[in-house]
């Protein structure tokens, strides 16, 4: 794909100053953030490249090779600009996002010391093909390790940890060597500072439970399989104030005996018998709802021939609209034949030689 000019990509002429580049990069980004367009690839896409123009145009000296030389320019010297991960953008210009995002707003990301944007979940879900076709809403189950409640992650009856006698909380222990004095981990406290006398119950002194809890998602119609939805803050906690992570639920589809999905089509296998497909008739199946509809298959159907019905497929994803329903004509030739059958296929035999 073609690059795009960076200064065009942020919108400012080549002569801007560095407070107009940077006044122009937060305008997109925060227009483009991706927890402002979650599943938007597109978004996603113009927030890396608005943050790679940023990235060249916020420096003296790589704006000073682009104007030059252009992209090619930066390309060179292994260390070509770009991003293929925002949470590197997070990380970089961290602090441009928590000028205007805020404290409470959590994109603070990677701030050490500072709030900690808690931990993603990941979670796999099995919808039928109705459930997909026509949205659901699941509770889904999760079950992470997380800090026990009883004693508060310390892993104490009553959160009280004991400071440990022998380093006095240092969590080192001094020796003397010959002249030296070394500092080594403490080894009654393992270099934490603190023992526990009595082990909380609940946790059996480890300090952390199995977490399990639901979240309540809702599909949207016309999702398909191998899609992931982002729900969001539905992940760990965040430390020190800051945002929890999010869920993300993976869509598996259940196969289904009447019908193959193929995007927002539907495939159904009928089979027909040879007087049929030769004749013609009109057959009544059942649509993805369960209501019956008519197949009309024309005279001279041949074996994987299909009728294509408009309008009953799978509904489109946030688009509106739905796909087809195809019939793939399955003609059933007759493995045993009776007497009577056997004497008219031969007389038919005779007609069509
Ligand atoms: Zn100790
Ligand atoms: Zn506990």
């Amino acid at each position: 794909m073609q690059k795009r000019d960076y200064y065009e990509v942020l919108g400012v002429e080549r002569s801007a100053s560095e407070g107009d580049i940077k006044k122009a990069y937060r305008k997109l980004a925060l227009e483009l953030h991706p927890d402002r367009n979650p599943d938007d690839p597109e978004a996603e896409e113009r927030f890396k490249e608005a943050s790679e123009a940023f990235q060249v145009l916020s420096d003296q000296q790589k704006r000073a090779t682009y104007d030059r030389f252009g992209h090619e320019g930066l390309s060179g010297a292994g260390a070509g600009p770009g991003f293929t991960d925002v949470q590197d953008i997070f990380s970089q210009f961290g602090d441009i996002f928590s000028d205007f995002f805020g404290g409470a707003g959590g994109f603070g990301r990677r701030r050490r010391g500072g709030p900690q944007r808690g931990a993603d979940l990941r979670a796999a879900v099995r919808l039928t093909l109705e459930e997909a076709a026509f949205g659901t809403k699941k509770e889904v189950p999760l079950a992470y390790p997380g800090p026990c409640e009883d004693c508060d992650g310390s892993g104490a009856e009553g959160g009280n940890r004991k400071t440990c006698p022998q380093c006095q909380g240092a969590g080192q222990v001094a020796h003397q060597r010959g002249p030296f004095l070394l500092q080594t981990p403490c080894p009654a406290c393992n270099g934490q500072g603190s023992t526990v006398e009595t082990p909380c119950k609940a946790c059996r002194g480890r300090g952390e439970v199995e977490v399990e809890r639901t979240v309540k998602v809702t599909f949207p119609e016309g999702i398909d399989e191998g899609q992931t939805l982002r729900v969001p803050g539905q992940g760990l906690g965040g430390t020190k104030g800051g945002p929890s992570g999010h869920l993300y639920v993976e869509v598996e589809l259940e196969r289904d005996p009447r019908f193959e999905r193929d995007g927002i089509d539907l495939i159904h296998v009928l089979p027909i018998s040879v007087p049929d497909a030769s004749l013609g008739t009109s057959l009544e199946i059942e649509n993805l709802e369960g209501d019956p509809i008519k197949v009309k298959i024309p005279s001279g159907s041949q074996p994987r021939d299909t009728v294509v019905i408009r309008g009953q497929g799978v509904p489109r994803l946030s688009r509106g609209g739905r796909g087809d329903l195809i019939v793939l004509l399955d003609v059933q030739i007759p493995k045993k034949l009776s007497r009577k059958a056997k004497k008219l296929m031969n007389e038919l035999k005779n007609e069509l030689s």
